[in-house]
């Protein structure tokens, strides 16, 4: 499986401890002591496909090198399938070509199915708008991502955890941080999320209101 790339892309930016917050919340393989500064206590071996339910009630399986929620992996699987297949239900393309699949995965549509869907947009003037409307929706899904994965790792943040590593064993780490100050931190970065959704939330209405003058009502998602 790959590793998330884009959102460690995404975050390359971000506050040093609060990227080690999320990966370690979120179950990256380099979960060592030189990284986090957390103490080894225990150790327990896990097999390949072997699952079992955390304290917290969360069910897990191992997998080579990592571990997955159980219940998460059909919407993997279902988004796997929206990313390398064409959208459109009139579809007609059969095999995609190099450039139909690096459009699928940028647009959801194969070459066909794209241009027959943006020629009437460039020819009444609505295509900038729409294209504003898309990158707009698009920083608010990272955006809300992004606050998600925070509230989580607030929730989750703890002075002891347990850490899977790449060859299935079970470790307890103690850190050794202020984890009250790691906590303000965390709400601080919500905060600021919040701010942003707003704003996106206000430039989506407008461009929403855009579109509808330019009769394109069905370009406005749900
Ligand atoms: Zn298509």
């Amino acid at each position: 499986m790959a590793k998330r790339k884009s959102f460690d892309e995404k975050s390359k930016g971000m506050h040093k401890t609060r990227k080690l917050i999320i990966d370690t919340v979120f179950g990256k393989e380099d979960n060592t002591q030189r990284v986090f500064g957390y103490e080894k206590e225990t150790e327990q071996k896990r097999e390949v496909g072997e699952t079992w339910v955390d304290g917290d009630g969360k069910e897990w399986r191992q997998e080579k090198g990592f571990k997955t929620i159980v219940t998460e992996m059909d919407d993997v699987r279902d988004f796997l399938h929206k990313l390398s297949h064409c959208s459109k239900e009139d579809c007609k393309t059969i095999q995609y070509s190099w450039a139909d699949k690096k459009l699928i995965s940028k647009t959801g549509m194969c070459a066909t199915c794209l241009s027959k869907f943006e020629t009437p947009l460039r020819a009444d003037g609505s295509f900038p708008f729409y294209e504003d409307y898309k990158i707009t929706n698009n920083k608010l899904a990272y955006i809300r991502d992004y606050k998600d994965k925070m509230e989580e790792a607030l929730r989750g943040v703890k002075q002891q955890m347990e850490i899977i590593t790449e060859d299935g064993k079970v470790e307890k780490w103690e850190w050794q941080v202020d984890i009250e100050k790691v906590k303000e931190d965390l709400k601080k970065d919500i905060d600021v999320a919040y701010d942003a959704i707003e704003a996106l939330l206000l430039r989506k209405a407008a461009l929403e209101e855009k579109l509808i003058e330019f009769k394109h009502p069905e370009l406005i998602k749900k």
